[in-house]
């Protein structure tokens, strides 16, 4: 075998007997396949085994699809996410929160988590998704964009600067960058990454991440704790070091089996060969209440965009948005956290803010692709059906014979939006977004 598993992890697992040696078993076996649907858009057509008991709206399939050569994919009608990371369904829907709670996703990228958290809210509250790394933060941004809740704001920076939101989320996801011995399985590179002395260097790092965020945190507010990982120090090791530090408190939360109780009861595992999933710890914290600082917003009116609202009526159901003129672009935002969003835009490093409706120019407004995979937004009416062949085209950049009108056209798969097309009669203008653009050959 080529990634042989790490014998101090060996050594580890066959002595202390947790997680079980059922664990070491399983990382031979190959990777079950998850995907959990957009609760708004068009269910794929898949060949489903069964559903995951812990996430409504996720199924496992019999095979692996070929995710690129998939129209609805790229549409955003479901995202491919590994089982266990979707146990946080579970314990989102078991929290005390206010009814529209501001969150932080703050190790965000890809968006597995963030995606998930997105179709809780339901597009109430606000979902600020962070990702430290620049180019993560696009992928996490592409992935946001193609889920389409205009509620969200996307975030690059290092958890320190979120110093300057002081008691400003009532609930914060922390999935910490870690050892990932639960990735050991479907990653067999994890395996070949992997020391003790790494676990310790995770552990420290996790330790400093919560210690930067918690500020942010309003007093009485959620903090959801998760690693890839089964070693005590990165999980239940620093989740009582949070309760000694910070005066946190550990939240109770029923999960069921297959899903295991942490060691002496603190958080909970998915375990390959005993959770149908890789690995996973999850841990919920309570921050104590303590004075509230009052909120500073800043309210920036002069962005309000009321004269092109008008125009963009015919794109898009305004009714509950602001219309926002950022640098030319126009940003839709729901109107009860338009000022929360525009605190985040002034204080942080800012990759996406709601929706963007479309770019203003002499001859009208250009709609962007952000409002073609809204589906609360978008409104359009003209719509092109393609073949999935042609869509597989239109995916790649590529313009093809297609009959319509004059002028913008939103194209679709199954009725889903794809994008736009600028109709010049016989020929079209492919106006879809390069960097996301399909480069494998079919
Ligand atoms: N939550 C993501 C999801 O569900 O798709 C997966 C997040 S992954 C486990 C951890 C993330 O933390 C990575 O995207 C990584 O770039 C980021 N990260 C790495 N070092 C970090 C640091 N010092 N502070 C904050 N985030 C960091």
């Amino acid at each position: 075998m080529n990634h042989p598993l790490p014998e101090a992890f060996l050594s580890r697992i066959q002595n202390e007997s947790f997680p079980g040696l059922q664990l070491i078993q399983a990382l031979d076996t190959p990777s079950p396949v998850s995907v959990r649907f957009h609760p708004k858009k068009q269910k794929p057509d898949f060949e489903i085994r069964g559903q995951v008991s812990w996430c409504e709206a996720a199924v496992y399939l019999n095979e692996r699809p070929q995710y690129v050569f998939d129209p609805l994919f790229h549409a955003g009608a479901y995202y491919p996410q590994e089982a266990g990371s979707m146990v946080l369904d579970s314990v989102l829907r078991q929290l005390n929160l206010a009814t529209e709670p501001k969150v932080l996703d703050l190790c965000a990228a890809p968006g597995g988590k963030s995606t998930l958290i997105a179709s809780f809210l339901d597009n109430k509250g606000m979902l600020v998704a962070n990702e430290v790394i620049q180019q993560r933060a696009r992928i996490l941004k592409e992935n946001l964009t193609k889920w389409g809740y205009s509620n969200t704001v996307v975030t690059n920076n290092d958890p320190e600067d979120f110093q300057r939101l002081p008691q400003f989320f009532d609930l914060m996801v922390v999935d910490a960058p870690c050892s990932g011995e639960g990735m050991f399985r479907k990653d067999p590179a994890a395996r070949d990454e992997w020391s003790d002395d790494n676990v310790r260097l995770c552990a420290g790092r996790q330790k400093r991440i919560v210690m930067d965020v918690w500020d942010a945190l309003v007093p009485g507010g959620i903090m959801v704790y998760s690693t890839c990982t089964f070693n005590s120090s990165e999980n239940e090791e620093n989740v009582l070091w949070f309760i000694k530090e910070l005066g946190a408190e550990l939240v109770p939360i029923e999960l069921h089996e297959p899903i295991m109780k942490g060691r002496n009861g603190v958080g909970f595992y998915c375990i390959p060969g005993i959770t149908e999933s890789e690995g996973f710890y999850i841990a919920v914290l309570q921050k104590p209440d303590e004075t509230l600082i009052r909120q500073r917003n800043t309210r920036k009116s002069e962005f309000r965009a009321q004269k092109d609202a008008l125009d963009c009526g015919k794109y898009a159901d305004l009714s509950e948005y602001d219309l926002i003129n950022w640098n030319e672009k126009l940003l839709a935002l729901p109107k009860n956290y338009t000022d929360s969003m525009l605190h985040v835009q002034a204080q942080m490093r800012l990759q996406k803010l709601g929706t963007m409706v479309g770019d203003t120019s002499r001859k009208g407004i250009i709609p962007n692709e952000e409002l073609a995979l809204n589906p609360f937004l978008n409104r359009y009416k003209e719509r092109i059906e393609l073949t999935k062949e042609q869509a597989l085209h239109y995916l790649r950049g590529d313009t093809f014979p297609l009959s319509g009108e004059h002028g913008y056209q939103l194209v679709t798969f199954q009725n889903v939006p794809l994008g736009w097309i600028k109709h010049l009669g016989n020929r079209f203008n492919n106006l879809y977004t390069k960097e996301w653009r399909i480069r494998k050959q079919f």
